[in-house]
């Protein structure tokens, strides 16, 4: 059928659009079954002191490793399965995987303590059962609540009311961190910082990406990191940079008392083994120490 696009032509048919849309359609219909087959796939992304570049964290991000498409990344599936709702088993998968991980992380490498962060859906964040589930993948994994952060965007936080807000409460006494993803982003209603236990606040790529040079807007950009991480300190949190990408970056949000960093100057996603030899790399120098 015919539909106005937004520049008030009339899209009659269009190949590409329905092209891309067969192809989403596809992927809805696959998603169940891959998830059965166990073919969603943890990349961890190194989560870094911007100081000395000590290793804090880890970020889970999911990737579907497609048997005729190659990997996937979760932009191209996420938002199918928050729509039928599947996200809330990809989600406990993930979860519970990311926990295991950990938990050997800490069995083999103590001293580092690093802590996994996992990203979790609105739909998630307002399951009644959420407290639950995460409490008995804890337990079952071993992993000790406080190396455990789970990350919402202002969107899922502000969607949040309720009994959802009080398990996230529910969630912080338990002693799992609870960080703001792509903050500033957002809905820029605050208020939600006073009503949650939030430890932390991930600061969108937006303003990381605007720090450059001595141009005017990487002087905004750099002005609003600087407000932000001042805010994010006078609120007693601790802020994380993503999408660090250039070693100038690096060290201007260092300067600005960005406490950690997030991106590809820093090291890329990678599959957990790949953290594993980082550990054994900061242990080994630790130890020759
Ligand atoms: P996010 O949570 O903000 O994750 C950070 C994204 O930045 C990741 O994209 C990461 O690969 C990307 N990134 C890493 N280094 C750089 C860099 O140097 N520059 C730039 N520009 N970007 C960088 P990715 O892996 O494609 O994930 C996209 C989004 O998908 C995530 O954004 C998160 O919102 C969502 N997502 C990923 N895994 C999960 C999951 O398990 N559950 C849910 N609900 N959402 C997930
Ligand atoms: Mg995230
Ligand atoms: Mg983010
Ligand atoms: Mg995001």
């Amino acid at each position: 059928w015919a539909k106005a696009d937004g520049r008030g032509r009339w899209a009659v048919f269009d190949p590409v659009r329905s092209a891309r849309d067969r192809a989403k359609s596809a992927l809805a219909t696959a998603l169940p079954a891959a998830l059965e087959r166990d073919e969603l796939v943890l990349e961890y992304q190194p989560i870094v002191a911007t100081g000395d570049r000590r290793l804090i964290a880890v970020e889970a991000l999911v990737r579907w490793q497609h048997p005729q498409l190659g990997r996937l990344g979760p932009d191209r599936f996420i938002a199918l399965a928050e729509e039928t709702g599947l996200i809330v088993d990809l989600g406990e998968r993930v979860l519970a995987t990311a926990c295991a991980d950990a938990s050997r992380w800490l069995a083999e490498f103590p001293d580092a303590r690093l802590r996994v962060s996992v990203n979790l859906a609105a739909r998630q964040a307002s399951e009644a059962a959420l407290v639950g589930k995460v409490a008995a993948v804890l337990k079952r994994t071993g992993l000790p609540a406080e190396l455990l952060q789970l990350e919402l965007t202002e969107s899922a936080v502000m969607a949040t009311t309720g009994e959802p807000l009080r398990s996230l409460r529910r969630l912080a006494a338990l002693g799992v961190r609870l960080a703001i993803d792509d903050f500033g982003t957002g809905y820029s209603n605050l208020a939600y910082l006073r009503r949650l236990p939030i430890h932390s606040l991930k600061l969108a790529g937006a303003f990381v990406e605007g720090i450059r040079g001595d141009d005017p807007v990487s002087r905004v950009d750099e002005r609003i990191v600087d407000a932000l991480v001042r805010l994010a300190h006078a609120l007693n949190l601790s802020v994380t940079a993503e999408a660090v990408e250039t070693r100038h970056q690096a060290d201007r949000l260092s300067a600005l008392g960005c406490d950690t960093g997030q991106g590809r100057f820093y090291g890329p996603p990678q599959e957990a083994g790949g953290i594993t030899a980082l550990l054994r790399g900061a242990a080994g120098v630790a130890s020759r120490r």
